[in-house]
């Protein structure tokens, strides 16, 4: 009778956990109805951050770019990509013609971990004597056809009210990045510093969010691109916008008549958004609370945590893991596990978290949380770009040209870049965001709608823009 008792006390708990799974699954549904009202939520505030400063919590900052690279850039560029988990320096040479990337040295490095809570000093520091090294590489031979004065391209994949083209002020850090010294200041400024005392001549020709990188080598691969979405450690979107839309700056005058757009899409919120306890509870525990919506429903660097505060709930009902701090790419493992017996899920909770012998059905729960949280994600993403397309007249409704039929063939061929690991590297993520993207659409829309990866395109972009504005001194459009 003990046995039986305990039997009917673990059936008891493993119901309680079912539950817990279904309202998991209801909190975090995104039937379309409702992705459609998220589109038109992010419509709306885009509408709103153009009208005017903190008008919405989209902060669509300027990025002065106001010209794409278009084929004519020649020349060897560097960029220094920043944001991520990441980072890389970069060296680019150009043929004078489009899509001629002559040549492309990357270096990619880990940011040391207690350096994103540092000093500035420290950071930059570090990332220009890295830079200072990588060019110091270079082959002797080419060294006498380089500038002087290299040029580069900076990648600060942080929300920065831009002041020109090549200089700005970080307004906040996002992704556990937190260096207090450094908001508030002008980012070109600390790099250049950096640089003059580690002895490098190098100028920052631009300053750009990653977003407007990988638009910039997306534009130069296929000029049908209009905008650019980076899913990865954060999220964050960007577009060409036409300078007239952009109310908040009355008289911006751009001879192409448009400039590109940093969103900052990482913040957006909205009412219609399918928040969950745990949200709640990770943005309450997260460095900067009350920001970031968004991305942390989205974003790389908060899956992995969301999927760890199910689980932990789940089993403070029935003891079923123990401890297991779950990380989104441990996620993205055993969510793509499809082997009957879910070996890799058990390997996973073995070897890495060090927990043995769960039984197949808790396995089948810990996959089926992840599907959860994975495609709400990328759901949500979706809606996104849906709201991009429509805010500029590409999402078939023919809000431009007005009264077209949403299945109107003449619809453009709309090419949006995009970059970031969670795109890239979880398939699973990429698959419900096309999904949900032609749910919301229609097949008839969406088959003029391409996602293109863009690979090491914040960077290399940052580089194509060096070349760019390199060539024309008039960086300013004020
Ligand atoms: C930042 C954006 C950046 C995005 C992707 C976000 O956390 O605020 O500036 O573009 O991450 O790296
Ligand atoms: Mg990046």
């Amino acid at each position: 009778s003990v046995v039986v008792g305990r039997r009917v006390r673990s059936r008891r708990k493993w119901r309680r956990v079912l539950a817990l799974l279904e309202e998991l699954e209801e909190g975090c549904d995104t039937p379309v109805g409702r992705l459609r009202q998220v589109v038109d939520a992010m419509a709306v505030e885009m509408h709103a951050g153009l009208a005017s400063e903190g008008g919405s919590k989209l902060k669509m900052l300027l990025s002065f770019v106001d010209r794409l690279p278009n084929g004519s850039e020649k020349g060897t560029y560097y960029a220094l990509d920043l944001g991520g988990t990441n980072f890389r320096v970069l060296r680019v040479q150009l043929g004078g013609q489009r899509s001629s990337i002559l040549e492309k040295d990357v270096e990619r490095q880990p940011i040391p971990q207690h350096l994103m809570t540092s000093t500035s000093e420290n950071l930059f520091d570090f990332i220009a004597s890295d830079l200072k090294e990588f060019v110091e590489r270079e082959r002797d031979s080419s060294e006498t056809s380089l500038p002087r004065r290299r040029e580069l391209g900076f990648t600060f994949s942080f929300p920065v009210k831009q002041t020109s083209v090549s200089s700005g002020i970080l307004i906040k850090w996002t992704k556990g990045f937190h260096i207090e010294d450094v908001v508030g200041r002008e980012v070109s400024e600390c790099l250049e510093q950096a640089m003059a005392r580690k002895g490098l001549n190098m100028r920052v020709a631009i300053l750009v969010n990653d977003t407007v990188g990988t638009l910039a080598l997306g534009h130069y691969l296929d000029a049908d691109t209009v905008a650019a979405v980076i899913i990865g450690t954060g999220t964050n979107a960007c577009y060409w916008e036409r300078t007239d839309a952009i109310i908040k700056c009355q008289g911006l005058l751009t001879s192409s008549g448009g400039m590109v757009i940093n969103m900052e899409w990482g913040n957006f919120w909205s009412s219609h958004l399918p928040r969950t306890m745990y949200d709640i509870e990770l943005d309450a525990k997260s460095p900067n609370p009350n920001d970031q919506g968004f991305e942390k429903m989205i974003a790389g660097m908060y899956l992995g945590e969301i999927v760890r505060r199910v689980l932990q709930r789940m089993s403070q009902e029935a003891d079923i893991f123990g401890t297991d701090p779950s990380k989104t790419p441990m996620i993205a493992a055993m969510h793509e596990d499809d082997s009957p017996e879910l070996a890799e899920v058990a390997r996973i909770f073995r070897e890495v978290l060090e927990i043995p012998d769960v039984p197949l059905k808790v396995r089948k729960l810990v996959v089926k949380v992840c599907d959860v949280v994975t495609r709400r994600a990328g759901r949500l993403a979706a809606a996104g770009i849906v709201g991009i397309l429509k805010k500029i007249g590409r999402d078939g409704s023919g809000g431009i040209t007005g009264g077209r039929s949403r299945s109107d063939a003449r619809m453009r061929r709309t090419v949006v870049a995009i970059e970031g690991g969670l795109y890239t590297s979880y398939t699973m993520f990429r698959e419900y965001l096309h999904e949900a993207l032609i749910e919301i659409l229609g097949e008839d829309i969406a088959q003029h709608v391409i996602l293109k990866v863009t690979e090491d395109g914040s960077g290399t972009g940052a580089a194509l823009l060096a070349a760019t504005y390199s060539s024309n001194s008039v960086d300013s459009v004020q």
